[in-house]
């Protein structure tokens, strides 16, 4: 067997040896491959840099020189003038300005290189830059003569001339020896140079745009072998799981709409449409329900499990929480109130007996409609004939749980629902080898939540006034806070619960409702709301998903700095879900410019979909979904928050390679056996190549 020399450990380059290898290890470099891939945080571009004697106005130019004085005074306009004054050369200078940025003097150390770049004037005849973009240079930086200088993340003990030689020696030596698993005709197609091209031109750049061609290939590359992996997924998820063709007949659907109180919005009709042509297909259905809160998804769900059990077959509707299984307990159990359709709600709190009795109903297939929490997925429950399942205001399952999830041979047609809008790159990665319905619309009569910061607290009095004016008038409020007990009062449920009861809402009935109560305790706080007996509800995000009373048109949020944005979105989306205005109040004290920027953005966007697009971009996709991004997709140069771009080329490419049978000639085998190496047994595509 021959060894791959890009699996070389790095100690073995000559002129590394094991103490530098050490260093590397702590940046994760182990192998030749890892330093190929390695991407510059950026590059410094010393080509461009002008001698000052060859300055002009007008067109923006980089000087390079050395910090000789730096000032500050105030000017008789009361604006302060910063500036600090470069050597360029013997007897040449250039001078940079700022007005009213003193803090910009602090940037610099006497005596440093620097580049500044922006457009010049002669001023009493010496140049002047006004808010030039600076580059500070390390020593190696600033003694190199010209070219372009990549810069790399370091560690301790370790300096930029080093990394650069160690990576300059592994590129010249091996960079070469890497083959490209992109056929030359695809190539061409997507306008990509040749691999070991690209790894050269983004460590040794000749200039710009070589370096951006070959940083371009790179992130190219990693995510269109994983776009692949999803496509081949979704691929081998049709042709293996052969399901149930389920028809909804003319009649069948006369009879669902009869139940519905109301009749369907455009989006529903178009999402009901886009899953009954799944469900009678004969593969599985494996569908993401995109849509905004409120939007109305559950009719949607709940229109798929009734045509699937007038068809023979059992349906399951899976919550995040109890409180929601319950509630969309409590709606099938209206709407069927004069059917025969057998149902249950299996939660975790039921008995011993009861519970027995529902898992035999549905073991033998006799329970047609099941309702309940991840107790519906433990070991012991086994469902005769379970033809869909449906996976309510999810967010925290990412693809990879989601594989396991879907292990065996004979799965139900399934469809998931999102909680709050996810933003477009997340929904084609964490989501990426499903089916998509998405409904932008909400139902007839919504208004736009009326949202503000309550930062005073004087505004915070008027607020309070405001609440209690329209409890009067018999609507009712949540109040939701960061957490059950602590320190802070205005953070915690039980303390804000009492204060409430005795000041700001004395005379009001107000109940309480947090994660720690029993199940029982937690529906009858959450009965008593809905039934209009308590008028406000402290809680904590408890209430964050799901939950439906229409008379509730008052959220106040205390502390809100603490939540994500969509997180805050999706609390918002309780309120105004009836015929009255919804108000929702982010009460915080927080004097950080980025939080308060965060709120404002929910002050800005209505949509979902704006609110999950602003808060992507702000928080990155870590956080967003709950799972841990970037330990759970190995992507080697992408980033997916910065590469959106380039995802949705990768995306559009790779489905059409896989969807057409092109990724199935020979001349792709190469490609698919990286991509099987990569994705392979984190997909679970065993045998789908
Ligand atoms: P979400 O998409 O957030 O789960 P829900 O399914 O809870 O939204 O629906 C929100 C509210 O809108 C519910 O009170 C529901 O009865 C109502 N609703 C849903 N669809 C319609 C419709 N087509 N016309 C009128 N009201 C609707
Ligand atoms: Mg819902």
């Amino acid at each position: 067997m021959t060894q791959d020399p890009l699996q070389t450990p790095i100690q073995f380059v000559a002129g590394v040896g094991p103490k530098r290898a050490e260093l590397l290890e702590k940046l994760e470099l182990r192998t030749v491959a890892d330093i190929l891939y390695r991407l510059p945080r950026d590059v410094l571009d010393l080509t461009q840099v002008t001698p000052v004697d060859q300055l002009t106005e007008g067109p923006v130019h980089t000087v390079r020189g050395k910090v000789l004085d730096r000032e500050s005074r105030e000017l008789a306009n009361r604006k302060t003038l910063s500036a600090v004054l470069l050597e360029c050369g013997h007897k040449e200078f250039v001078r940079g300005v700022w007005f009213n940025q003193p803090w910009m003097l602090h940037k610099f150390r006497d005596y440093e290189m620097v580049l500044f770049s922006g457009k010049c004037k002669q001023f009493k005849g010496r140049w002047e830059m006004s808010h030039p973009r600076v580059q500070v240079l390390d020593a190696d930086d600033a003694t190199a003569h010209g070219g372009m200088l990549p810069r790399y993340s370091l560690t301790d003990g370790l300096k930029m001339h080093e990394m650069r030689r160690i990576v300059r020696k592994v590129v010249e030596e091996f960079a070469p020896l890497v083959p490209d698993p992109l056929p030359e005709s695809y190539r061409k197609q997507e306008k990509l140079i040749g691999l070991s091209e690209a790894i050269q031109a983004v460590h040794l750049p000749a200039n710009p745009e070589h370096y951006a061609a070959g940083r371009f290939r790179l992130i190219f590359d990693d995510l269109l072998e994983f776009q692949l992996a999803l496509g081949l997924r979704r691929r081998a998820w049709k042709l293996r799981n052969r399901a149930p063709g389920l028809v909804a007949s003319a009649k069948v659907d006369a009879r669902i709409r009869r139940l519905l109180p109301f009749s369907l919005t455009n989006g529903q009709e178009q999402a009901v449409r886009e899953i009954c042509a799944d469900l009678e297909s004969g593969h599985a259905m494996h569908r993401l329900l995109q849509a905004d809160v409120g939007a109305g998804k559950t009719v949607v769900a709940i229109y798929a499990m009734l045509v699937t059990v007038a068809a023979g077959y059992q349906a399951a509707l899976m919550t995040p929480t109890e409180l929601l299984a319950t509630q969309h307990w409590q709606t099938l159990d209206r709407l069927l109130a004069n059917s025969r359709v057998q149902r249950a709600l299996l939660t975790g709190d039921l008995t011993a007996a009861q519970r027995r009795i529902t898992l035999a109903g549905v073991n033998s297939g006799e329970l047609q409609l099941v309702v309940g929490t991840q107790a519906l997925i433990q070991k012991d429950v086994a469902f005769g004939k379970l033809g869909l399942i449906v996976i309510d205001e999810q967010h925290k399952f990412g693809v990879v749980q989601r594989a396991k999830f879907a292990g065996g041979d004979s799965l139900p047609h399934t469809l998931v629902m999102t909680a709050t809008p996810i933003p477009r790159s997340l929904c084609l990665t964490q989501f990426g080898d499903l089916d998509l319905s998405v409904m932008k619309e909400l139902p007839p009569g919504r208004q736009k939540i009326w949202t503000s910061r309550v930062l005073t607290e004087a505004t915070r009095k008027k607020a309070w006034q405001f609440i209690r004016e329209k409890l009067k008038a018999g609507r009712q409020a949540y109040i939701v806070c960061p957490r059950i007990e602590g320190t802070e009062a205005d953070a915690s449920a039980l303390e804000t619960f009492q204060r409430l009861s005795t000041h700001e809402l004395a005379g009001f009935r107000v109940g309480l409702l947090h994660g720690q109560m029993p199940p029982a305790e937690k529906a009858a706080a959450m009965d008593a709301f809905r039934a209009g007996e308590t008028q406000a509800l402290v809680s904590t995000t408890v209430v964050e998903v799901g939950v439906d009373v229409p008379n509730a048109t008052l959220m106040l949020i205390q502390q809100a700095e603490r939540f994500g944005l969509s997180q805050l979105h999706q609390l918002r989306g309780r309120v105004g879900r009836g015929q009255f205005q919804g108000y929702c109040f982010l009460f915080t004290g927080t004097a950080e410019d980025d939080a308060l920027e965060r709120l404002q953005a929910l002050e800005k966007h209505a949509s979902g979909f704006d609110v999950a697009e602003a808060d992507f971009q702000i928080r990155g996709p870590g956080d967003i979904l709950g799972t841990r991004q970037h330990g759970e997709l190995p992507l080697r140069v992408a980033d997916l928050a910065r590469d959106q771009d380039v995802l949705l080329l990768a995306r559009t490419s790779a489905f059409q390679l896989v969807d057409s049978g092109t990724f199935d000639s020979p001349e792709f085998a190469p490609l698919k056996q990286q991509v099987l190496t990569r994705f392979g047994q984190l997909f679970d595509l065993a045998g789908s190549g």
